[in-house]
Order: C-alpha cells, then sequence, then structure tokens
C-alpha cells in the first residue's frame, strides 16, 4: 500500500510491516522455516493452484520475506516486490522472465562487470541479442531498436564513471516499440531515485548495497507490477531459484529502517570528499553527478533528489599513482562493494569490472587508472584526511 501522505524516512521505518499478530512482537521475527502446514489437501491444492492465498515453501515466499517485499514495494512507489539471493539473481531473473530465444536486447554499455558478463556471454548462449550502446544519448536507443527488441537495460548511476541516463526518455522510446525498461537502481536507491514514477517497467536492486548498508548481508529486489511478479515468483524466482533466506530478509529490513538516515550522510560526505577531490593537485579528474561540470549534472538534478554516495576519480600519471593511493589508505577500506558505512575504496580494472574485455571497458569509460570510492557515513573529515595522506604516500 502506497501512503503518499507520509515522507520517505517515516515509510521507510513503518511502511509493510505491523507488530507480529501472534505475539505483538514489534520487529518482524524470522520465520526460519522452509515449509508450512496445510489444513486439509483442499488447501494445499488451492494454494498450488494460485486460488487461495497462503505459504507454501520458502523457496516461493515466507513472512519475514513478504514484509520486506511490501516495504520495497512502497519505497519504490511499487505494486508489489520481490526478494532474491542477490542483486544478480534479481536482475537475470528480470531478463529471463521477460526474453526468450528469438528476442534482442539493448544495453547500456557502462554496467556493473558482472551484469556485462551475464548479457554479454550467458544470455546470448540461449539465442537471445544483445547490442551494447552508449544510453547517455538516448538516439543510440532509438536506432538500435529492433522489431524484436524486448527489453532495454540501464544503470543509473552507472558502475563506475557515474553517467546518467534520462529515463523518462528511455521508457518513451522502448514503449513506443512495445519493449520494457529494467533499470538497476543499486546506486540511487528509492531515497534518491524512484524509476517506475518515470515510467520504468522493472527496477531492480543489489540490496547487498545501500539498502543493507552495513556489509552483513547479500540480497537482490526487484519491484514492478503485481502481475508481473507473481508470473516471476512462479516461474524464473520459482524453478531457478535464487531465493533470499529469513534471515538475510531481516537484516534488509533492519537496513532500510535507516536507509533516509544513511543516504543523507552518503550524499553530504560523498559531495565533500568530491569538492576536496576536485581540488587536489594529484588528482586529474573527478566524476560525481553533483559536481557542476559533471556532463549530466542537470539531468541528476531533474531526476533525483540528491547525488548519492559513490566518487569515482582519475589521478595525474594513471594506474601507479591510482595502486599506491589504494595501498596507503589506513581508514579507508580496499574492498569491493559499495552502500555500506564504512568507506571502501577499490580499483575497477582489476577488480568490480576484469570481466568486461579490456577495449570495451575503456569504450565504457573503465580506464585503468579509474578509483572507485563508495563514500561511508563516517565524518568527512576523517575521510578526507585519510585520502590526503594516502595521495601524500
Ligand atoms: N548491480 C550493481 C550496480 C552492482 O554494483 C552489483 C554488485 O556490485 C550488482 C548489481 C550485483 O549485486 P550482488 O552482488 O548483490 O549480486
Amino acid at each position: 500500500m502506497i501512503n503518499k501522505k507520509q515522507k520517505f524516512g517515516t515509510r521507510a521505518v513503518h511502511a509493510g510491516q505491523k507488530p507480529d499478530p501472534l505475539t505483538g512482537a514489534l520487529v518482524t521475527p524470522i520465520y526460519q522455516n522452509s515449509t508450512f502446514v496445510f489444513s486439509d489437501v483442499a488447501q494445499g491444492a488451492a494454494r498450488f493452484a494460485g486460488q487461495e492465498e497462503g505459504y507454501i515453501y520458502s523457496r516461493l515466499g515466507n513472512p519475514t520475506q513478504a514484509v520486506l517485499e511490501a516495504k520495497m514495494a512502497d519505497l519504490e512507489n511499487g505494486e508489489a516486490a520481490l526478494a532474491f539471493a542477490s542483486g544478480m539473481a534479481a536482475m537475470t531473473a528480470a531478463v529471463m522472465a521477460v526474453v526468450e530465444s528469438g528476442h534482442h536486447i539493448i544495453v547500456d554499455k557502462t554496467i556493473y562487470g558482472c551484469s556485462y558478463a551475464f548479457f554479454s556471454e550467458l544470455i546470448t548462449k540461449f539465442g537471445v541479442d544483445v547490442s551494447f550502446v552508449d544510453a547517455v544519448n538516448p538516439a543510440n536507443i532509438a536506432s538500435a531498436m529492433r522489431d524484436n527488441t524486448r527489453l532495454i537495460f540501464v544503470e543509473t548511476p552507472a558502475n563506475p564513471t557515474l553517467k546518467i541516463v534520462d529515463l523518462e526518455t528511455v521508457s518513451e522510446i522502448a514503449h513506443r516499440r512495445g519493449a520494457k525498461v529494467v533499470v538497476d537502481n543499486t546506486f540511487a536507491t528509492p531515497y534518491l531515485q524512484r524509476p517506475l514514477d518515470l515510467g520504468i517497467d522493472i527496477v531492480v536492486h543489489s540490496a547487498t548495497k545501500y539498502i543493507g548498508g552495513h556489509g552483513d548481508v547479500v540480497g537482490g529486489i526487484m519491484v514492478s507490477n503485481k502481475e508481473f511478479l507473481d508470473e516471476v515468483r512462479m516461474t524464473t524466482l520459482k524453478d531457478i531459484g535464487g531465493v533470499i533466506s529469513p534471515f538475510d530478509s531481516w537484516l534488509l529490513l533492519r537496513g532500510l529502517k535507516t536507509l533516509a538516515l544513511r543516504m543523507e550522510k552518503h550524499c553530504s560526505n560523498a559531495m565533500a570528499v568530491a569538492l576536496f577531490l576536485e581540488e587536489h593537485p594529484a588528482v586529474e579528474r573527478v566524476y560525481y553527478p553533483g559536481l557542476t561540470n559533471h556532463p549530466q549534472n542537470v539531468l541528476a538534478k531533474k531526476q533525483m533528489d540528491d547525488f548519492g554516495g559513490m566518487v569515482t576519480f582519475e589521478l595525474k600519471g594513471g594506474l601507479d599513482e591510482g595502486i599506491a593511493l589504494m595501498n596507503n589508505v589506513k581508514m579507508c577500506h580496499l574492498a569491493v562493494s559499495l552502500g555500506d558505512v564504512d568507506t571502501l575504496i577499490q580499483h575497477p580494472a582489476s577488480m568490480t569490472h576484469s570481466v568486461v574485455p579490456w577495449e570495451k571497458r575503456l569504450e565504457a569509460g573503465i580506464t585503468d587508472g579509474l578509483v572507485r570510492l563508495s563514500v561511508g557515513i563516517e565524518e568527512p573529515e576523517d575521510i578526507i584526511n585519510d585520502l590526503d595522506q594516502a595521495l601524500r604516500g
């Protein structure tokens, strides 16, 4: 249920959940069970036939997971949501529910490395054609459209270059030709950007990142209309089985309660760090959608409520200087993943995007010298001081 009267931070705490009806427990219990008892054969048969609401088996749904799904649907202004074991499980389930052999997909060339591997190597094994384009210019999507194009996939802000894709324009282009658009909203979270409001059909998340927020869980979310998600639940979720555990659902629910607070701090810290880096003599270039020199700064302001916690940059000199910086940090952690309360620094070319072939990486703007920073919620002075001492070597 969408309650537009309450603000996001309130909904992040309250939406989708009520005290446990059996015990009054305020926090949603972890229903740590795989199966559910039917009162009789008729009830079991009715649930399998979809004629009666109710639980069957935890691969198809579980009460803790259901609360997480209800909260995420509310926050993304969607009809329904579905939780998965990982962001990759959510994204691949969405794609496989939409396309079949003979169909064509258009994908932005700047996306997370494993998503790139899925589109370039895995889905193509099943008779699906994939075109990679630069979606920053929506005209590139329009000209790549074919009669058999069924799906367009983009990330915005994109991992790792933080380029911004115009979601309203892309959904118009897709819908004119009967295709669906899937957006990976991991970097923005629903706190900053709600793609369904801009006409997007399906939102996916690596909930491992800001939604969990504490680096202690791997999970994924899909948000869309109920009819589509009912179909996904009973096809790609049920038969491929990338199901989230009740405990991980509970961790994500706990993370979501503080999403608004954390995102506010991530955003203000990231802006402070981006401004510091921009002025630093050792830094060649900073990519942050909140900087006025970011090529899509105006679009980011229009489509997002703030600019997020990710900052990417290149040092003068390039790769060796970037490696020295990453080896020199003391408080920031040299680690992949993002969206944690701790600041994380990593090297996309040798880590998160190492599966993307070198020339394709360069086409996507992922140079060897690029450094990606997931700015945490520590005090900004401490993050800046650590980067400053690391830059001095
Ligand atoms: N989407 C983006 C933008 C990511 O950065 C990642 C992981 O880093 C994923 C999807 C995959 O998520 P997961 O690791 O939860 O499978």
